[in-house]
């Protein structure tokens, strides 16, 4: 039998299903779904992604048989509609439509109404009786399709502002200050009709060839560029932001069309089953009056909303749809609720009213932000909607940082100057300078400056210069529109319809309520009120301890994971943090971090510029009172917890100053000639720092310092133990690759132990463990592991040294190895499970090959990193360790993990 790929839905019927993701693309999958469902849905048929990869692959021919498989199932939808496509009395019209696998929104192409030509126009005018309706929707088909077939499609890479759809809205916006009007609707047949006539002219005179007339050619020009346009620059560029694959392909989605641009009794609508921006249970939406689907995306004109409950500062004013066709929002209502409970999850829908009958013309899981990605997942789950497992998995590891954003100072902020207000769009502070386009914003971004992007409305186009701002401003466009839309996909912080703003891109201005600011300017956003102030107001950490849903997500992560969570933390404060956010211990301590206060560095300074034993030993005393009190404190924040703490790990000379200046003030500080500073350095320097005289090296060398080290956090626990705190100390031996280095520094803990707890005459039970992170290290695991009580690996150094990448030097080739595809993420953000995985499998099973219980973790970045915490759930490990703040992202990771290998 042929392939298959053309997929027919409508009237009640469908050959597809939801679950033909991978084939018909989420449009073409939840179409089908819909219209097996009884669903008010238009007539279509899905070309398959197949087809897509088909023209990929042949340099765009398509498969045998399509041609004639399109025919047969728009005949289908001609007998549905009673219409046909191309006739001259009884035209059909059809939209043609991406639709991936996953919502790549507004990264591919859509062409509205084709079909109409001078030909067929005459027909839709006398069966519609509505000669504007018709006009209207000819300008916008050539609108779109010589902006997606004629230009893009094409390959031309018009100027800025010189784009043959920006060329052609000039003449719309003369057009309406001809006629001293403000809407597109205020416009009559007759403008439209001489609008069209000066279209056609300027696409010929810019783009050198006519508008086609012929309606197969305008169908089949349109399917091919939306293929063509899965290979379009921002759809990849969106594609390396979500790591979407390149393989999939885009499905094709030809639908028949449906007016609400028809008058008065028509309207087009966009809608979610729960509000995306705060995740609360209430049906929330936005629609326009005789206006076509773009219209309420680009917003160029105020969307009203759907129900009371929806309407904001901006639609306030205007009536809803549900007191305006209460019928049709009846029915609107019904379906909703239909939808969610059948997809039990948040849907995204898609409305048109063609003369007072509803059509369905989307649906797809709704994006939402982190706050209402939480709370949507615990409410439907206490709905008994879904279970836990489910509500766990709903919500990206990364939303949760969301929860943990910075907020604009509540203080300052009463105190700022109020610039203008807008929709609240993405939530959280961002603070920044005023760029205009999103090429500057990636390049002040490069230059390491924070910055707002500030435009008229976003489009797909801009998605590398959202990505890099620090926050979003557009002066149009309502909540549902491109830029509300991506920045609550990423979670980022952004304020959209601030209609107060007057941007001028060629002079790099705003005018905003009399005051004029530049390019570089700074200003201030809230996103979660939609407030935009002048200058920079500070930030302040979130406290998600406060939202009932995180607190609730978090409690059911912590059932459901089987990994412990613990931190990197080198001070009180942060441990505190930590702990609040949920961890259960300190997986590392980097004790060399205590060394560079003000109070300390000169102690330290002093160590390593003795010439023998005595004098190193003299400065450690003085460096001892300060470690001591530093573990105190961490033991006390710490209280009931273990806490790793390793020993001295890097290189000495990043302790001493390098310039002339600095060694001179040193020489001053410490009472010796300069020259003795410039030797020291001199003798220091080495040619593979990384490779060369650090981690457990400069114990077995210095055996003085561990010794040191050791009594300190002995003292400590056993000061905190006598006052009732809980201690659990665990030493840990950095960078050894072999069991006798381990041995070694180990005896030297051992001994300072004893002695200290025989002098103070207190007990404290402590581990002596080591981090596995030289290859060497966890191919002898079973030796390690005799003298090891705990393994933590170090997957940074690992990393380093298994790939024979530098991790300080790595970032200049690393992005283009990942662009090129010769890796599939940076090694050093996600951990390399095929070659630094086998490593860190192969030691763990070693190491318990001889220590049955051995207590396995990770300290090293990747602890903080869904992707790795999957594996080192998989390998058995018991813990993972992360900064403070990506504890609760480990969390729930670690939930998912467990929930996601469930055998
Ligand atoms: C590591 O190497 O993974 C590690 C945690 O140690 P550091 O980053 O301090 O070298
Ligand atoms: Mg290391």
């Amino acid at each position: 039998m042929a392939k298959k790929y053309v997929y027919f839905f409508g009237g009640g019927n469908a050959e597809g299903n939801a679950k033909m993701k991978e084939k018909l693309g989420g449009k073409g999958a939840n179409l089908a779904e819909m219209s097996g469902l009884g669903i008010p849905v238009p007539p279509g048929f899905t070309l398959s992604t197949e087809v897509c990869t088909h023209v990929m692959n042949t340099k765009g021919k398509y498969p045998n048989g399509l041609k004639t498989d399109v025919k047969t199932a728009l005949s289908k939808v001609e007998k549905l509609m009673t219409l046909k496509y191309g006739d001259p009395t009884n035209p059909l019209l059809v939209s043609v439509r991406s639709g991936a696998r996953v919502s790549m929104p507004g990264m591919m192409e859509t062409v509205l109404n084709l079909g109409l030509s001078e030909k067929t126009i005459p027909g839709l005018i006398a069966k519609s009786g509505n000669e504007r309706f018709v006009y209207d929707a000819y300008r916008r088909l050539i609108t779109m399709y010589s902006d997606v077939v004629m230009e893009k499609s094409a390959g031309i890479e018009p100027k800025e502002g010189m784009g043959i759809r920006n060329q052609l809205e000039k003449e719309l916006e003369k057009m309406k200050k001809t006629k001293g009007v403000k809407n597109d609707t205020e416009l009559n047949g007759n403008d439209l009709k001489k609008l069209v006539t000066t279209y056609k002219k300027i696409i010929k005179k810019v783009l050198k060839t006519d508008f086609p007339e012929d309606p197969f050619q305008q169908l089949w020009g349109a399917i091919a560029a939306v293929f063509h346009s899965w290979n379009g620059k921002r759809a990849v560029t969106y594609r390396r932001i979500e790591n979407i694959s390149d393989e999939w392909g885009t499905a094709v989605n030809v639908q028949a069309m449906v007016f609400g641009n028809m008058g008065k009794n028509s309207a087009t609508g966009v809608a979610f089953t729960r509000d995306p921006a705060t995740g609360e249970n209430k049906f929330y939406g936005e629609f326009l009056v005789n206006a076509q689907g773009e219209d309420v995306v680009a917003g160029t004109r105020t969307p009203q909303a759907i129900n009371e409950s929806s309407k904001t500062l901006a639609s306030k004013h205007l009536p809803s749809l549900e007191k305006l066709m209460p019928k049709r929002y009846k029915q609107l209502e019904k379906i909703q609720k239909r939808i969610e409970m059948h997809y039990k999850d948040m849907q995204d829908l898609e409305f048109t009213i063609q003369d007072g009958k509803l059509y369905m013309l989307q649906t797809r899981v709704g994006k939402r932000n982190g706050i209402a990605a939480v709370r949507m997942a615990v409410e439907m789950c206490r709905e008994g909607l879904i279970k836990e497992d489910v509500a766990l998995m709903r919500v990206k590891p990364e939303q949760i940082d969301e929860l943990l954003h910075p907020m604009l100072d509540p203080k300052a902020q009463k105190k700022a100057k109020i610039l203008a207000r807008g929709l609240p769009a993405g939530p959280g502070g961002g603070i920044g300078q005023i760029v205009f386009t999103a090429d500057d914003a990636e390049t002040w971004a490069k230059k390491g400056k924070p910055v707002i992007l500030v435009r008229n409305e976003t489009s797909p186009e801009d998605v590398h210069g959202m990505r890099v701002a620090q926050a979003i401003l557009t002066a149009k466009g309502g909540m549902t529109s491109h830029a509300a839309l991506v920045a609550r996909g990423w979670g980022k912080c952004c304020i959209v319809g601030c209609g107060a703003l007057n941007i001028n891109v060629n002079k790099r201005t705003l005018m905003v309520n009399g005051k004029t600011l530049k390019e570089g300017d700074s200003i201030s956003l809230n996103g979660t009120i939609g407030v935009v102030y002048e200058g920079k107001i500070p930030l302040l950490p979130a406290d998600p301890e406060k939202n009932v849903y995180y607190k609730a997500l978090m409690k059911f992560a912590d059932k459901h994971r089987r990994l412990g969570i613990r931190t990197n933390a080198d001070n009180p404060k942060d441990s505190k943090q930590a702990r609040r956010f949920g961890a259960e211990g300190i997986g590392l301590t980097r004790t060399e971090h205590m060394f560079f206060g003000p109070d300390r560095i000169s102690a330290m300074r002093e160590m390593i510029l003795a010439d023998d034993e005595a004098g190193r030993k003299k400065a450690l005393q003085k460096l001892l009172p300060f470690q001591r009190k530093d573990f105190i404190g961490i033991f006390k924040a710490m209280d009931g917890l273990p806490v790793t703490i390793r020993t001295l790990d890097p290189p000495l000379h990043e302790f001493l100053p390098n310039d002339a200046d600095s060694q001179k003030e040193m020489a001053v500080q410490l009472g010796v000639p300069v020259q003795k500073i410039k030797a020291k350095v001199q003798s220091l320097h080495e040619t593979n720092p990384m490779l060369g005289h650090r981690g457990c090296r400069l114990g077995v060398t210095y055996p003085e310092i561990t010794a040191m080290q050791a009594q300190a956090i002995i003292e400590a626990a056993c000061r905190v133990a006598k006052q009732g705190v809980k201690v659990f100390p665990e030493i840990m031996i950095p960078l050894i690759g072999t069991v006798e280095e381990l041995e070694n520094q180990k005896d030297v803990v051992i001994e300072t132990a004893k002695m200290v707890m025989k002098r103070v005459g207190i007990k404290v039970k402590y581990l002596v463990g080591t981090m596995i992170e030289i290859p060497r290290a966890a191919l002898t695991a079973d030796q390690v592991a005799e003298a090891a009580e705990f393994f933590s690996y170090g997957t940074n150094d690992l990393t380093q040294m298994t790939f024979g990448y530098s991790r300080d030097d790595a970032g200049v080739f690393l992005p283009e190895y990942v662009d090129k595809k010769i890796l599939p993420a940076d090694p050093f953000q996600t951990l390399d499970q095929t070659g630094v995985g086998q490593l860190v499998a192969m030691g763990i099973k070693k190491g318990r090959s001889k220590r049955k219980n051995l207590k396995v973790g990770i300290c090293g970045e990747h602890g903080g990193d869904p992707n790795s915490i999957d594996f080192c759930h998989r390998v058995n490990m018991d813990y993972v360790s992360c900064s403070p703040f990506r504890v609760p992202i480990a969390r729930l990771a670690a939930a998912q993990a467990a929930i996601r290998n469930k055998k």
